[in-house]
């Protein structure tokens, strides 16, 4: 059968990062060849999750890459390549026997393809050239004739530099004594295909052949999501659904990238995906924020027969089909939700029902729009996520943090807080944005412009976007994302008695996941609460103002016993020492969940500071609230462990949050 892995081996990829010297982007993945695809896997707790693949059918060239003067930044010091379309697939294999095998059973897979490359590139492209022949064109055509049924690997090849092992390594080894040496618990290698699978060994290689190798960059080719117009003149336009050629990941939100006139410029990575990648954010019906509320929701808006969009159902990875049709006897409109199976298998398939597997989802997908195969209704309109635009950019241009104050026009008062006044305003006439004055006395400025660039570069769907300051004058500005309908506290209130419980954890949810993205980069907030965060028009809360307590200079506010210090939101290492951390937050997250679930209620709220202090210190924490279910409750106890440590991460929480949300009814 066409799935039964011909070759499958623990290799390494090169990925489509800027230097091609930083053993970083050298990753480990599982590869697995069966007789349809070649994909690669990463292994994380001993589970697959699937990087990229490749369609056979579509390989032009599997050769080995010759190299004799760069060293290799990984274990793996034998490098093939697989081209198909015009990508450079890089792979380093441990031996130039294990090399030998992938390349002689791929070129066997890919013998009867109509495009076989009559020449490759024996050596890398690397900076702007191919290193073979010196054309400076990535299209160019390759400069050496390229043998489908040769094997140059099999000749004796120079010693690999760097690579101690590998004057033995390199020796005229056969396919058959390198299978034959596989011992059970050869680390980099999982398994191999069952001996009869197996092709005996190729013929020897032609003579003549050069047998020297190269190593060098290699470019990945991205998707544009979304359009993006360039704000500078160093930056490229991006068109939804074009591809682009990344040049060099500047930082982890902004890469040099060229599109197909050879234009080239700084895009935010935000914005496209891997064109390798199977990721599902290319497609209209993919809903990757919309909960199950939201898409019961969305999709009774539609009220399509047969309307539906594929969800990610927890952060465990998998995705659900929310499905909305009148097909119900009565005619009552409903929503069903059908959680997509992943097979045991290698690679893992994909079903709804169990009769019908395919390989990937959208092919998945692509089956059921024509036929229900035991769903309610065929999938017939995809519905998308309402809510979807296109990100914030981390800054409005790469490396761009100072803002000219001339090209800001101020609009109306948002409010105002410890630093000052709010305004909403425009950049450029044009990007509506939010402008924070900061009084004079206000902020230790120096320290905060010293971070502000850090700040800059946390970007994420649930953290208000700072673009930029102005420091070259007084008073300075921070400009940052505009959020339309204001701090999250006064947004509970208002709306008190109209929000579900499930509308109140999907605002948890939000929180929680910003929350994660701060975790994750070592960041603490230290004053997370309802009155931090804010709503946009399309109801994504983001939360504010991390880290800003820092710089604020009025001492009432940061010495624990000071009139505006956030007691109640405080653990107690917090008020007691002053020791902040990740599992603080978490602390300060349990009570905003139940700010949330009061709609917007004071902690504490007949307790002065002093005697909250005590009340927490004696075990005693805030009663559950009557839209909190027992389990949401108990959410929040677990942030209330007086011992850090027993706190969970917000990762934990996220998923939690994410169980609970998909809790409200079994996926069918
Ligand atoms: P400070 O950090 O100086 O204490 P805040 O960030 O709390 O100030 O802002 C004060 C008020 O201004 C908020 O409660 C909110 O109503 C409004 N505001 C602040 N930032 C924004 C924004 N990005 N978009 C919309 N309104 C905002």
């Amino acid at each position: 059968m066409s799935l039964t892995p011909i070759l499958e081996e623990t290799l390494i990829k090169r990925s489509q990062q800027k230097k091609r010297t930083s053993p970083l982007n050298y990753k480990e993945r599982v590869f697995v060849l069966t007789k349809s695809k070649l994909t690669y896997y990463e292994l994380r707790a001993e589970k697959r999750f699937k990087k990229g693949s490749v369609d056979l059918q579509r390989i032009r060239c599997v050769e080995i890459v010759k190299n004799n003067t760069t060293v290799i930044p990984c274990q793996n010091k034998y490098p093939f390549q697989v081209v198909h379309d015009s990508i450079m697939l890089y792979i380093f294999a441990p031996s130039n026997e294990s090399r030998s095998l992938w390349v002689q059973n791929l070129k066997e897979e890919i013998k009867n393809n109509v495009q076989i490359a009559a020449k490759f590139h024996p050596q890398f492209w690397q900076e702007g050239e191919w290193l073979c022949c010196g054309q400076v064109d990535k299209l160019a055509p390759g400069c050496e004739g390229y043998n489908l049924f040769g094997d140059i690997s099999r000749k004796p090849l120079p010693p690999v530099p760097g690579d101690e092992s590998s004057a033995v390594s390199s020796g005229q080894h056969n396919v058959y004594r390198f299978t034959s040496h596989i011992k059970p618990s050869e680390p980099l290698l999982i398994s191999l295909s069952s001996p009869k699978t197996r092709r005996p060994p190729p013929p020897p290689p032609p003579a003549g052949e050069n047998t020297q190798e190269e190593t060098g960059p290699r470019e990945e080719v991205v998707i544009a999501l979304y359009n993006f117009e360039g704000l500078e003149p160093h930056d490229l336009t991006l068109r939804k659904g074009e591809e682009y050629v990344i040049l060099e990941k500047c930082d982890v939100n902004w890469h040099k990238a060229r599109d197909k006139h050879g234009e080239e410029g700084y895009i935010p990575s935000n914005y496209v995906t891997e064109k390798e990648s199977d990721t599902l954010e290319q497609f209209i019906w993919f809903c990757k924020n919309v909960n199950r509320n939201k898409a019961e929701e969305q999709l009774r808006k539609e009220a399509k027969d047969g309307g539906f969009m594929v969800r990610v159902s927890s952060n465990r990875g998998t995705y659900t089909v929310s499905l909305y049709t009148r097909n119900t006897g009565d005619g009552s409109p409903t929503v069903r939700h059908y959680q997509i199976k992943e097979t045991n298998s290698s690679p893992k398939q994909f079903y709804l029902a169990e009769k019908y597997i395919f390989s990937s989802i959208p092919e998945l997908i692509e089956y059921h729009k024509h036929n229900a195969a035991g769903l309610v209704s065929r999938l017939r309109h995809p519905v998308g996520d309402q809510t979807r635009e296109a990100p914030k950019t981390a800054g409005f241009s790469y490396d761009k943090w100072e803002i000219n104050p001339s090209e800001l026009t101020f609009m109306k008062e948002l409010g105002s807080g410890q630093f000052g006044v709010v305004r909403l305003g425009k950049w450029r006439a044009q990007h509506k944005v939010a402008i924070k004055t900061i009084r004079e006395g206000a902020m230790s400025e120096d320290d905060f412009i010293e971070e502000a660039k850090i700040m800059m570069n946390l970007s994420h769907r649930n953290l208000v976007q700072l673009y930029g300051v102005c420091t070259q004058q007084k008073p300075i500005y921070l400009v940052t994302e505009f959020m339309e309908l204001g701090c999250l506290l006064n947004h509970l209130r208002q709306r008190r008695g109209t929000l579900g419980s499930q509308d109140l954890l999907g605002i948890c949810h939000d929180v929680s996941q910003g929350m994660q993205h701060l975790e994750q980069n070592g960041f603490i907030h230290r004053d997370l609460a309802a009155r931090n965060c804010l709503v946009n028009s399309s109801l994504v809360v983001k939360v504010s103002d991390f880290g800003m307590t820092r710089y604020v200079l009025d001492d009432q506010y940061w010495s624990s016993s000071g009139a505006k210090f956030p007691v109640k939101w405080s653990a107690p290492e917090v008020f007691n020492f002053c020791k902040y951390s990740s599992k603080s937050d978490v602390w300060s997250f349990g009570v905003l969940m139940w700010e949330v679930f009061t709609e917007g209620k004071m902690p504490f709220e007949h307790n002065q500071n002093h005697e909250v202090v005590m009340m927490v210190t004696q075990g005693q924490r805030l009663y559950r609230p009557q839209k909190a279910s027992p389990h949401i409750y108990s959410l929040m106890k677990m942030c209330w462990m007086e011992k850090p440590d027993e706190r969970p991460s917000f990762t934990e929480l996220s998923l939690m949050i994410t169980d609970e949300l998909e809790a409200d009814g079994p996926a069918s």
